[in-house]
């Protein structure tokens, strides 16, 4: 169901939270772990943290509430978490009134809130990502009653609408299409603790966006766990379509497709805008072993993958490919191992994310016995990242004395010097040294150098 923040009884909560800290210039710290979905998150926990009358800081130890928002993909992520929060015992022990709640991916977990409980007594509240229309509700709840509270185990998966963001950039917004996935591949947690797939309105989110590139956005990215099964009155194509007929100069991208739903449809949308939509598709292929993506649950093969790649191109030729490899789930071979690497040389992807896999309690992989030994997944990855490095660096090579839009993002002095970080349409990371500020600005460069991960450009 989609429903108004203003139904519910957050409003209130807000208003009585902004009454109880009048006054006492409070402050929030919002940390953010994980994927651009917490990134999103992030944002609607600063607007609800402002609307209560939170100024913002990036400080901890100024903050009088301070939210961790946790990833629970892989165990380092957990243990990254756990290391941050940890560090928050002392400021409490200086500050008793300090407010530490920790949301995100991690929350959801009940073995994860249990340990939290237990071990970690200066956290205050625990809030899974579902629910994170309650957050004035318990921060207003620590406040007035002073005790923690755990919330878990969401069964109702509302869409709600209304709640602000404060966002992290001037020029570039994550615009949260649909929450929660339905595919369950064996491997990954999201499931459990995003609960089932619940898309926005398509009013909602083409509202959204209008709004953005009024306001000056030059880069938007639809935003789901599997965009491509995306569902209200339109279909994902006709969402992307819809917006990227939305006048003004702006970029679109959209993360992440899932390669079983990438319709043709999708394709179509996607060669037809080319001006309005980047020529980047993220395509997570996982494993090049047919026998390991049906023990992954991911319910396509390497030959459909392949002709959806096959397709991309013909659309698009000029499209940047990216994708994300799991290596060593349980049970792959030599031989499974060498299947994705012929993959690998096969597509020549312009980038490959890749993660050894990490035992996720709860899933169905975890339990399965034959575990990859942890050495064996490391000499994998060192193959598979030298390979894929030098298919990068050929495919940075490519631009090499070509001029381009880039869309620039950040700068930072060197030596004396500013020297600007910015992306190109197919998402290169461009440097370049200038004097004047660029910063959300797009401009033409003309690549002078490239590498295996980024490229030096001058601006033409
Ligand atoms: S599609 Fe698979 S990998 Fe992606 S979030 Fe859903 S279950 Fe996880």
């Amino acid at each position: 169901m989609n429903v108004n923040i203003s139904s519910t009884a957050a409003g209130g909560f807000v208003s009585g939270v902004k009454a109880l800290i009048s006054g006492q210039n409070k402050l929030a710290c919002v940390i953010t772990l994980g994927c651009q979905q917490n990134e999103a998150d992030s944002e609607k926990i600063r607007a609800m943290a402002v609307d209560m009358g939170y100024g913002l800081t990036d400080s901890p130890e100024c903050a009088d509430l301070i939210v961790v928002n946790t990833c629970a993909i892989r165990r380092h992520a957990e243990l990254k978490a756990l290391s941050i929060v940890g560090n928050f015992k002392a400021y409490k022990k200086d500050k008793p009134e300090l407010i530490v709640a920790i949301c995100g991916c991690m929350a959801a977990e009940p073995h994860v809130a249990e340990s939290i409980k237990k071990s970690y007594h200066h956290v205050t509240f625990t809030l899974e990502p579902s629910m994170l229309h309650r957050f004035p509700e318990l921060v207003h709840r620590s406040i007035t009653e002073h005790r923690r509270t755990f919330v878990f185990g969401n069964e109702e998966w509302d869409v709600i609408e209304g709640i602000g963001s404060v966002r992290t950039s001037s020029h570039k917004a994550w615009v949260s299409i649909m929450y929660g996935c339905n595919n369950f591949c064996s491997y990954c947690i999201v499931p459990y603790v995003r609960g089932r797939e619940r898309s926005r309105n398509s009013a909602d989110v083409i509202a959204e966006c209008r709004a953005l590139i009024e306001q000056g956005y030059k880069e938007i990215t639809l935003l789901g766990q599997n965009v491509n099964s995306y569902k209200s009155d339109m279909t994902f194509a006709e969402l992307l379509e819809a917006v990227a007929r939305i006048p003004g100069d702006f970029v679109l991208r959209f993360m992440t497709s899932h390669p079983k739903d990438a319709s043709d449809e999708l394709i179509r949308v996607f060669g037809q805008y080319t001006g309005k939509i980047a020529p980047a598709f993220h395509l997570p292929l996982q494993s090049g072993s047919d026998r390991i993506l049906k023990e992954m649950n991911r319910t396509y093969d390497t030959a459909k993958y392949l002709a959806t790649i096959d397709k991309i191109r013909a659309a698009v030729p000029d499209a940047a490919i990216t994708t994300d490899i799991i290596v060593g789930f349980p049970g792959e071979t030599d031989e499974d191992f060498e299947a994705t690497m012929s993959i690998l040389e096969r597509v020549r992807f312009d980038m490959v994310f890749s993660f050894n896999y990490s035992k996720r309690e709860g899933t169905r992989a975890a339990k399965m016995e034959n575990q990859v030994p942890e050495e064996v997944k490391k000499e994998r990855m060192t193959r598979l990242l030298d390979v894929q490095c030098e298919i990068s660096r050929e495919k940075n090579d490519a631009y090499l004395g070509r001029t381009v839009r880039v869309i620039v993002d950040s700068a930072e002095q060197k030596s004396g010097k500013t020297v600007y970080s910015a992306r190109t349409a197919t998402n290169k990371l461009v440097h370049f040294g200038a004097e004047s500020n660029y910063i959300g600005k797009f401009i033409d460069v003309k690549i002078i150098r490239t590498g295996a991960f980024d490229m030096l450009a001058e601006i033409v």
